[in-house]
């Protein structure tokens, strides 16, 4: 892989999140991957700050370690199939790409998942597949998935459809909540689904189109 300039900022940042992130895979990855790529001209000085940051389409690259702790819980595994959905800049995605096999990202801008793609294959990452759609449906003709990562906010409903995506063993991070957010940790066993409720958390909505 390409990885150049930016990635000595990038491996400070990683070892800022360390006090609260103690995957050394998902650390590793936040070293491997350079932020500034990932973030408009206008705010790329403050790429390695642990802050989100404003994109195109009125969106945001999401906070470095809201981002390292969704990973630590997605526990993504090398041989993983994984479901990305808001796609945003790629830097989530990108850093999927690192932690498991193949990615799929999905993204209702498409002039954001344009512009995701390219960062992404800038890098020489060439796991990632970027889709032009509704995240709520999720994509049931390539499911299971062993993870699904949800960048958007679902309010008080929970995504059905993508729970349903998950393969036996697999898992489910999404920010939940109306008003106060948090992010949900679904799990599928053989016996069903179980939720555990993690930290509290700020996300843009998941848009319901036609609402
Ligand atoms: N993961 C991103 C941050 C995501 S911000 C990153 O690393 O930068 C949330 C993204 O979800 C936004 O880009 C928004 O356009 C997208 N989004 C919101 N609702 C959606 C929907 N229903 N389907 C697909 N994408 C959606």
């Amino acid at each position: 892989m390409a990885l150049r300039d930016g990635l000595s900022d990038a491996a400070a940042l990683a070892q800022r999140l360390r006090v609260a992130v103690a995957d050394e895979r998902v650390l590793a990855a936040i070293a491997s991957i350079p932020r500034d790529r990932f973030v408009p001209e206008a705010e790329r000085a403050r790429s390695y700050e642990n802050v989100a940051l404003p994109i195109d389409c009125a969106q945001t690259i999401s906070q470095p370690l809201v981002v390292a702790r969704m990973l630590e819980a997605l526990a993504p595994a090398s041989s993983d199939r994984v479901l990305d959905v808001g796609t945003g800049s790629g830097y989530h995605a990108a850093l999927l790409a690192l932690l498991a096999d193949r990615v799929w990202t999905i993204e209702r801008h498409p002039e954001l998942s344009a512009q995701a793609e390219q960062a992404i294959r800038g890098l020489g990452l060439d796991n990632v597949e970027f889709v032009v759609g509704d995240g709520w449906a999720g994509l049931p003709d390539l499911a299971p998935f062993d993870a699904i990562n949800v960048a958007a906010s679902t309010g008080d409903r929970l995504p059905e459809a993508l729970e349903r995506q998950l393969a036996v063993g697999g898992r489910m991070v999404a920010p939940v909540g109306e008003g106060r957010q948090y992010l949900m940790l679904t799990r599928r066993s053989a016996d069903g689904l179980r939720r555990e409720r993690l930290e509290p958390v700020r996300f843009v909505p998941l848009v319901r189109e036609g609402e």
